[in-house]
């Protein structure tokens, strides 16, 4: 079974995801953490410029010696995300990686390479995946599909608290301005643009508790199995 999650940033998708993954026993694999670990490897290795643009050529080279992998974590309960056996999942939950992986999710190249390892992930497992394209593209023939959204305003106030929560020193004018541009890059590029598929089940999340939502989508794969 593959339950597919899109929506913009900041709509709740990783964390219904993986509630959602405990109680139907399915696999949640998180794409967007894919595109920023290959963000924080453009970062570190400088492939970046101020404006955004990245040496396509010098990522190219290097892009197939990252192997991206998640374990769990059984202290925290959760899985965690791997660049070449180091742990970076806070790492790449940094506003850096935030301000830049829109630009970096927008290449072609890096996008067939992580799309290639998505779907296989999902070969012999039963799979939840949030991202972005991943009912229109990934799995166009998911068994369930879903479109979160949720009012700008309601994900900024979100976003910023989570960070916050987490200790990270940010300013509310920064995450809005980090979440619109994702919003605009992420709908508008080239390749896989962030689109609501006719068959996909609209969620608009912003004024629903985490449990409500829950309840509604379990109900809502069950009619599948
Ligand atoms: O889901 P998350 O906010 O962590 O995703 C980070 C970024 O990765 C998105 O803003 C988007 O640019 C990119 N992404 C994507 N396709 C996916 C998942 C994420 O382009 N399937």
């Amino acid at each position: 079974m593959i339950v597919a999650v899109d929506g913009f940033s900041s709509t709740g998708k990783s964390t219904v995801a993986k509630l959602i993954a405990v109680r139907v026993g399915l696999t949640y694999i998180d794409t967007g953490a894919m595109y920023r670990v290959v963000t924080l490897e453009v970062l570190r290795r400088g492939l970046i410029d101020e404006a955004g643009n990245v040496n396509e050529e010098k990522l190219n080279k290097c892009l197939s010696s990252m192997k991206i992998s998640f374990k769990y974590n059984e202290e925290k309960k959760c899985y965690e995300t791997y660049l070449n056996g180091e742990n970076v999942e806070s790492t790449i939950r940094s506003m850096d990686v935030a301000n830049h992986v829109s630009s970096v999710a927008a290449i072609g190249f890096v996008r067939e390479f992580l799309v290639a390892q998505q779907r296989e992930m999902a070969r012999n497992e039963n799979v939840i995946m949030d991202g972005r394209d991943i009912g229109s593209v990934v799995f166009p023939n998911a068994d369930v599909k879903f479109f979160m959204t949720a009012s700008p305003k309601v994900r900024i106030d979100r976003r910023f608290k989570e960070l916050k929560d987490k200790g990270v020193e940010v300013n509310y004018e920064e995450v809005k301005a980090n979440i619109e541009k994702r919003d605009y890059i992420d709908s508008h590029r080239e390749m896989s643009p962030l689109r609501q598929t006719a068959d996909a089940v609209v969620i608009d999340n912003s004024y629903m508790t985490v449990e409500e939502e829950v309840e509604m989508m379990v109900k809502i794969i069950e009619t599948k199995r």
